[in-house]
């Protein structure tokens, strides 16, 4: 490939903080918050014009991670808990008691916005939006500064502590520092996918018993048949989440959220980020309009909106002091660096994209002809693989939780540099399951609060994690 070299130039440095905070996401939020609180001078950086990322610009709309089956204990707490208890104060969510006892929150992402605005702001952060982190400046082994590319240019901004929250470990790259991705043996990642809005639903009309079964079977038929691309092709009310309103009570009263869409692809490559954006609306449409000429009560089905940014699952995580693993997950490890908990279990969207015969996760049986290479190498001896749907052995054990130890947000190679949110130092299994907001929120707090303390020294691993704890505990996390 042909390059061209940039002229040296110089370029304003428009602030020098304790603690940056890139991407402004469900890790990044709590991140910036705690940090501020724990009385660092904070900056939060956000590509986009509004905070709360996939939250908000993937239309994911029920926060999972927040309660453990089987037990009362509490999973997130802290800074997210108080996130959602805002939100249902503007009646963008329901009162968290009862999201905690339906095992996830529902809300509004326009609500999400609004209210991470004002905790950030209010906590004292300096915020700028529409702007993106470009590069990572590294001199003698630590993060220096971050160049930003904005509406107002190139500018950069210098810091002791840097957190990256950008959900795809953009400044761990920059930096230099080590990451993976994907799976083990390939460094395939997990299929992006967007959710999307629709509306116009007669629910009285919609077919239930045995024309609903018949009506499905013959949408993965057309799945099959290749006339919709959809790894999920149920409409109307998710059936698959029984007793979850996934709508806001009282708002948006007849809009639904669905999770059909699928593509295999690298969400760090701009190449296939245009691809997976052109088939995710082409394959939205191809469903609704499916819907609308075979499901009754679906006839005047429409799209209300699409996220403005392709679904994304997983993309870099950094190489830290400590990893977790899917090991961790099914056992329910627990660990005396703790700084987060996560109840969610191990669940992995097929990595090559796969929809037909409705294979939903990768530990089920992959009915696929020819199997796929997964199943037959990695997942036939999983406990929990079955033809069945039950999920045993994915879980942690005894409705458990597995704790995120601290060494898994810290860069191994560089000092000052931290990860929050779904790219902290974790294998394919394990990063499959932290990834739910719950979990991010709850990581993110314990990054932000963690950089304060190592604002002085710039050496993350080196800090009081007892204290940290002690100092979490104190803020309500659930630690
Ligand atoms: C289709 C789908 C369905 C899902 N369903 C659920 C669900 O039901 N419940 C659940 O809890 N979780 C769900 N998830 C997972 C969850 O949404 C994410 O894992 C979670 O949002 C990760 O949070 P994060 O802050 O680490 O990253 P993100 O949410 O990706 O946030 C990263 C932020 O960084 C910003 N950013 C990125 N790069 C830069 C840069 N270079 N400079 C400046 N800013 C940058 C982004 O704009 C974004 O705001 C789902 C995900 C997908 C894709």
């Amino acid at each position: 490939m042909p390059t061209i070299t940039l002229p040296e130039r110089e370029i304003p440095v428009i602030g020098d903080y304790d603690v940056v905070v890139a991407g402004g996401g469900p890790g990044g939020i709590p991140a910036a918050v705690a940090a501020a609180r724990a009385g660092a001078k904070t900056l939060l950086i956000e590509r986009y014009g509004y905070l709360g990322g996939m939250a908000t610009a993937g239309l994911i709309a029920v926060i999972l991670g927040i309660k453990a089956s089987g037990t009362d204990e509490p999973m997130m707490g802290g800074i997210g808990e108080e996130l959602c208890r805002e939100m249902h104060s503007i009646g963008g969510a329901p009162e968290y008691e009862v999201a905690v006892e339906r095992g996830g929150l529902s809300f509004d992402p326009e609500t999400f916005k609004l209210v991470s605005d004002a905790m950030v702001l209010g906590t004292g952060v300096d915020l700028r939006l529409h702007s993106w982190a470009v590069d990572t400046i590294v001199e003698d082994g630590l993060v220096s500064a971050l160049v930003l590319e904005s509406k107002s240019g190139r500018q950069a901004v210098t810091g002791r502590v840097f957190i990256d929250a950008t959900g795809d470990g953009d400044l761990v790259w920059q930096a230099g520092a080590d990451f993976t991705h994907g799976r083990e043996f390939d460094g395939a990642m997990m299929a992006m996918g967007s959710m999307f809005v629709f509306s116009g639903v007669d629910q009285e009309r919609l077919p239930t018993g045995d024309e609903h079964d018949a009506l499905l079977e013959r949408a993965q038929q057309a799945v099959t048949a290749g006339e919709i691309n959809a790894y999920n092709p149920r409409w109307g009310r998710n059936p698959l989440n029984p007793g979850w309103d996934r709508t806001v009570p009282g708002r948006r009263a007849n809009e639904y959220v669905a999770n059909a869409t699928r593509f295999a692809g690298d969400c760090t490559d701009v190449e296939d980020l245009t691809r997976g954006e052109v088939q995710v609306r082409r394959d939205t449409w191809d469903l609704i309009d499916w819907w609308r000429r075979n499901v009754p009560g679906m006839e005047n089905a429409y799209l209300v909106q699409s996220p403005p940014h392709i679904g994304l699952r997983e993309s870099r995580q950094m190489v830290g002091h400590d990893i977790v693993t899917g090991e961790d997950v099914v056992e329910a490890r627990t660990r005396e660096d703790a700084v987060a908990r996560c109840p969610y279990w191990i669940d992995i969207h097929c990595p090559l994209g796969r929809t037909k015969n409705s294979t939903h996760l990768c530990y089920k049986k992959c009915p696929n002809d020819p199997p796929c290479a997964i199943y037959e190498e990695r997942y036939e001896d999983l406990p929990g693989n079955a033809d069945d749907e039950h999920r045993e052995g994915l879980y942690p054990k005894d409705g458990l939780w597995f704790d995120i130890p601290w060494g898994s947000l810290v860069s191994a190679d560089i000092p000052n540099l931290l990860a929050a949110g779904r790219n902290i130092s974790a294998d394919h299994h394990a990063m499959s399951a932290l990834r739910v907001m719950g979990t991010c929120m709850a990581i993110g707090e314990a990054a932000g609060e963690g950089a304060a303390m190592a604002a002085d020294s710039q050496d993350a691993a080196a800090i009081d994690v007892p204290e940290l704890q002690r100092r979490l505990r104190a803020n309500g996390a659930a630690v």
